[in-house]
């Protein structure tokens, strides 16, 4: 069999392992993979790559001086290659799990890396979806849920996906502005009190958090944070900030204190520039520790990449398998980078 992959002009880092690692796990030994790719530096990390994991590079081509290259790999499947992917002192994948339950939002902030917002598509994840990803998760050893959007509270089912994760460590992350009747509340009052919720709240005032995530939301907010925690829930703080203004960062702590928040429930975090972001912290493979993220319709290297294509671990997200045997193979091959000192590998 051969199949082939084109990398249009994306590195190794930008997204081309992902690429080439999804292609030879559907491949049998001996098949062959055919790589193009427009970029400059794969002419010498492709090879790099193959000689890491063992593949064999069969044929060489370039169109022109500058390119585009093409690569015909040999699948090889042998001990030097396994012994590989048995190494490695990175965080074990699949012990956490990201799933997004839904990616439209009553919020549509300017940093948002989902680019989630009241117009946005709801891409639902199916309760039934979730019972099984979550059943699979726990069969191979998974332990930490965690339930992001979008706003996850409108997601109609929000309560049976939540139930699906029982015997789970489960975090469910929102703007705590949804849920203080009707509907949304009764999901809220009868979700199990070990779930604990993770609520956005960028300063200790409402002007920094209104500035970057709509006027009156700090408010509401608070005013989430304080029903929540009344029901009986666990509640954490995160504040995503441009820049770490020490005074504004003081500030927050002197309100957390005064609430009652203790520090272990508090997490500040940059932005990433991703989705909506126009500024902030760029990621890559090689910037980001893998954190398999489930969607509706694929499954993602990290939450915070779910709008970049070059991110996307499988088009879909079951089996959970197949997404952490992409990761696993990913990361062996990082690892084995880092350990062989092939720094001109850009994967590593
Ligand atoms: S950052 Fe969170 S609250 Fe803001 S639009 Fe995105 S999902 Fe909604």
């Amino acid at each position: 069999m051969v199949r082939l992959v084109d990398g249009g002009d994306m590195d190794c880092g930008s997204g081309l392992l992902l690429l080439i690692t999804r292609a030879m796990r559907r491949l049998e030994p001996d098949d062959l993979l055919g790589i193009r790719s427009a970029e400059r530096s794969v002419a010498t990390d492709l090879p790099v790559w193959a000689d890491l994991v063992g593949h064999e590079v069969v044929g060489t081509h370039v169109e022109g001086a500058g390119g585009p290259w093409w690569f015909a790999v040999r699948k090889v499947v042998g001990a030097a290659q396994d012994t590989m992917f048995s190494l490695g002192d990175r965080t074990p994948v699949g012990q956490r799990l990201w799933a997004y339950t839904n990616f439209d939002c009553n919020l549509a902030c300017g940093y948002c890396c989902a680019r989630s917002s009241p117009k946005a598509l709801a891409r639902r994840l199916p309760a039934e979806v979730a019972r099984t990803a979550f059943a699979q998760f726990r069969d191979l050893g998974g332990r930490e849920l965690f339930l992001t959007g979008g706003e996850p509270f409108m997601h109609p089912e929000l309560g049976e996906i939540v139930a699906a994760g029982k015997g789970l460590e489960r975090t469910i992350l929102t703007n705590a502005m949804v849920f203080s009747r009707g509907q949304r509340r009764e999901v809220l009052q009868d979700m199990d009190r070990s779930v604990v919720l993770q609520v956005s709240l960028d300063s200790a005032t409402a002007d920094l958090h209104d500035a970057q995530r709509g006027r009156g939301s700090w408010a509401k907010a608070m005013t989430g944070i304080g029903e929540a925690r009344g029901l009986g829930f666990r509640v954490r703080v995160a504040a995503t900030l441009f820049d770490e203004d020490p005074d504004g960062v003081r500030a927050l702590h002197a309100r957390l204190d005064q609430e009652g928040i203790s520090m272990p429930d508090r997490l500040i975090r940059p932005v990433a520039l991703e989705g909506f972001a126009e500024t902030g912290i760029h990621v890559s493979l090689d910037t980001l520790e893998p954190e398999p993220t489930i969607t509706a319709d694929g499954a993602w290297w990290h939450p915070v990449s779910v709008t970049n294509p070059n991110m996307r671990i499988a088009d879909d997200p079951l089996p959970l398998a197949e997404v952490f045997g992409v990761v696993t193979d990913t990361v062996a091959v990082q690892d084995a980078a880092i350990r062989s000192g092939r720094e001109v590998f850009r994967c590593a």
